[in-house]
């Protein structure tokens, strides 16, 4: 398997976040990527490609322009108007009656697109968002060409960001992205299946009315879990999208006996959809021991995903998500996308 990874990632540090009841450190650290590459050579899989650069105009077909624009210039602004010294984050939120269009405060422009305290911006921040997007169409391509799997290693994750917000770590919806870009190259139907423990409500907007993207996620139950305000089994698109989102969520404390289960269903409705091309947004949070999750799967349960996924037997990019567990992140990752490529016993 191709896997697409770029090393411009690492100026996107130095952030902190909110944490129960304390701001800490960001767990969505440049290390997370080292774990990765250090397993893949550990267990000699997997061929290391460079990304492509592809410019803005994919990125334009999810993303308003604006909120582009604003990712590009959000550390200049800030260095400006607040100083170079930190992160730039959002001090408040632009809610219901006060969402009016933001002018060039940077205060103004973080509280109308961002969402949360989980997306602080450094001097690299935008570097990285390239180099992901970037990382994640190269992927993209190859399955195109028409090999059969390929893995965007990539850092900031995408699921929680929209068309025009930010938020969960999320800048640019790189699953998303991709998706569209098989949709502009010929596939009538893609679905994207999220395994990473949170759902992925970024995703879910952007695709909620459309028939041509089909959206399952498996995730924690977004009444006890982030983001708390989507993600519930009862959200199954709308107008011409009406049931092509599936929602899985599952309490906290789930172990395999009963996300199994739960993928099983994932699987039937992917392949019920016949599509052309899968997207896997692929986090290893569920893990027992992620320190922001709360799912209980063992290491090997990654290989079985991988397998799970493999059955289904359609062109599949694997385009990287959460998964916090720093120490165990490249067994897990690697596992799965070892799971997948094992050769099947008939
Ligand atoms: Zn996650």
């Amino acid at each position: 398997m191709k896997i697409v990874y770029g090393s411009r990632h690492y100026g996107h540090s130095g952030g902190m976040e909110m944490n129960k009841n304390r701001f800490v450190p960001m767990f969505e650290k440049p290390e997370r990527m080292d774990q990765i590459l250090a397993r893949l050579k550990d267990v000699s899989f997997g061929e290391l490609v460079e990304p492509d650069r592809h410019g803005l105009d994919a990125v334009h077909r999810i993303h308003d322009p604006d909120y582009v624009k604003f990712l590009q210039t959000a550390w200049d602004r800030w260095e400006k108007q607040v100083g170079a010294e930190g992160f730039a984050i959002s001090h408040m939120f632009g809610m219901r009656g006060m969402d009016k269009k933001p002018g060039d405060s940077i205060y103004a422009l973080l509280s109308y697109y961002t969402f949360d305290v989980c997306v602080p911006f450094v001097a690299g921040t935008w570097n990285a968002i390239t180099d992901a997007v970037d990382a994640t169409l190269t992927a993209q391509k190859i399955v195109q060409s028409g090999e059969r799997s390929a893995f965007a290693l990539c850092r900031p994750p995408g699921h929680h960001a929209s068309q025009d917000l930010a938020g969960g770590y999320c800048y640019i919806n790189n699953a998303a992205v991709a998706a569209q870009a098989f949709r502009d190259q010929g596939a009538a139907r893609v679905a994207i299946l999220d395994v990473d423990y949170h759902h992925g409500n970024g995703t879910q907007r952007i695709f909620y009315e459309r028939s041509d993207v089909l959206y399952v996620s498996i995730h924690g139950r977004p009444e006890e879990e982030y983001p708390y305000l989507m993600g519930f089994a009862d959200e199954r698109g709308s107008g011409a999208g009406d049931g092509f989102n599936l929602n899985l969520p599952l309490p906290k404390g789930t172990q395999w006996k009963d996300y199994g289960p739960a993928l099983e269903t994932a699987i039937a409705a992917v392949k019920d959809y016949r599509p052309d091309v899968l997207v896997v947004s692929l986090g290893a949070d569920a893990y027992k021991h992620d320190p922001v999750s709360a799912f209980a799967l063992e290491s090997e349960d990654f290989s079985k995903i991988g397998r799970m996924i493999a059955g289904m037997n359609l062109p599949t990019l694997f385009v990287m998500e959460g998964g916090y567990a720093v120490e165990a992140l490249g067994i897990n990752i690697v596992n799965a996308l070892t799971g997948f490529s094992a050769p099947t016993k008939d």
